[in-house]
């Protein structure tokens, strides 16, 4: 069993939590704290053991009536890896701790890239960082992106990938961020971040991102455009994006029109905390224009890292190859979603083959 610590319990740490629990070869030691809010109940209430993050506060957790087993360099000590899920920067500030201890950690990708010895996606670079030190999970949106290029490069090969990313102003529970009413080019400047983030996953890539700030915190959503070196059909690059268990190929014919019903859809299936891991892709929307491909996705960005955190911690420890990872964490969380009812996918829904000589 690796044992997991985690520093950092509000969006993504809760989540982390959860999926590493879920897994068979995994354990987590306990998780840390600043402060003891209606977050730090719910994690107790879920069994997981509390570890105060800064220790002057520890007598706050108390007072509230949070059992407190300790502070965060013995969790440290404790845990074979620590994921720190605090807010961007901190992870930076925190990386001497962990080295101090000689345990290794998983960063988000709020961090600067210069965190990791590695950035990472499981479908994108998963070797890299086997028996990494310290590992960069890369953001929800280099996440999303980086999901579609590694199957495109692996089929056709690919010539440049240009992206609009129509990014979600907040989180749900964010409520000092914003836009409130207005549309915001973020950043101005292009290209954004995200395309050098995603070349620390596809070095050779070229890429081109622009992004946008709305108000709205459901999830984001990206247009795509990706030059291809072959010219396959639209059915084909579907065939080829629905052989992905983290890419959810939405059909036409069941209202899934926009992030609103998604999260809807997601809350239905009783996912937990209306998480959808995959990436939405509209099936309808993947077109091919001589090289061209263009799609629209939508990515929940409070979701789509929490596998990738629990496959980076295997890589860590080299516990299992990439494509095994990958489906003991699918399995373990319940991640893919599969139905065609309207048989828009083809005989078997994404399924089915489509022979070579079809692209
Ligand atoms: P968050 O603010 O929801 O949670 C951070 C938690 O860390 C909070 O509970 C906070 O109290 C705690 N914290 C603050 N200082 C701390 C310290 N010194 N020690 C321990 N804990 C501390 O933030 P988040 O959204 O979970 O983001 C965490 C990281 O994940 C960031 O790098 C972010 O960029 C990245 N990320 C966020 C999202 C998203 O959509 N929320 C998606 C992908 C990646």
């Amino acid at each position: 069993m690796i044992r997991v610590g985690i520093n950092g319990y509000g969006t993504i740490g809760k989540r982390v939590a959860d999926a590493v629990a879920a897994q068979p070869d995994m354990e987590v030691v306990g998780v840390a704290k600043t402060q003891p809010n209606f977050e730090a109940h719910t994690a107790v209430e879920r069994g997981f053991r509390m570890y105060a993050a800064i220790p002057e506060r520890l007598a706050l957790f108390t007072e509230a009536g949070i059992e407190v087993v300790g502070v965060v360099d013995e969790l440290i000590a404790a845990a074979d890896v620590m994921v720190d899920c605090t807010p961007s920067g901190i992870g930076a500030e925190n990386r001497d701790r962990y080295a101090t201890y000689g345990t290794p950690a998983v960063f988000q990708g709020g961090e600067d890239a210069s965190v990791g010895d590695v950035s990472f996606n499981a479908r994108g670079n998963y070797a890299d960082a086997v028996g990494a030190e310290f590992v960069r999970v890369v953001s929800c949106n280099t996440t999303g992106l980086s999901r579609i290029i590694a199957p495109l490069e692996d089929a056709y090969g690919i010539e440049r990938v240009r992206a609009t990313l129509v990014r979600r102003g907040g989180d749900p529970g964010q409520n000092a961020r914003g836009p409130i009413n207005d549309i915001l080019p973020d950043p101005i400047a292009i290209p954004s971040h995200h395309g050098p983030d995603v070349q620390t996953i596809f070095p050779d890539v070229a890429i081109d991102t622009m992004g946008m700030k709305v108000p709205a915190t459901l999830m984001h959503v990206h247009a795509l455009n990706v030059t291809l070196a072959e010219s396959p059909t639209a059915a084909h690059v579907r065939e080829v994006l629905g052989r992905e268990g983290r890419v959810y190929l939405i059909p036409p014919g069941l209202g899934l029109d926009g992030a609103g019903t998604l999260k809807e859809f997601a809350y239905d299936a009783d996912r937990p905390r209306g998480d959808l891991w995959e990436n939405c892709v509209w099936a309808e929307s993947v077109a091919v224009e001589g090289r061209d491909l263009y799609l629209f996705q939508a990515i929940h960005q409070e979701a789509d890292v929490i596998p990738e955190n629990v496959d980076a911690i295997r890589a860590i420890f080299d516990a299992a190859d990439a494509a095994t990872s990958m489906q003991r964490t699918d399995e373990a969380l319940g991640v893919g979603i599969r139905g065609d009812p309207a048989g828009f996918l083809g005989a078997g829904g994404v399924t089915a083959g489509v022979p070579q000589q079809e692209r």
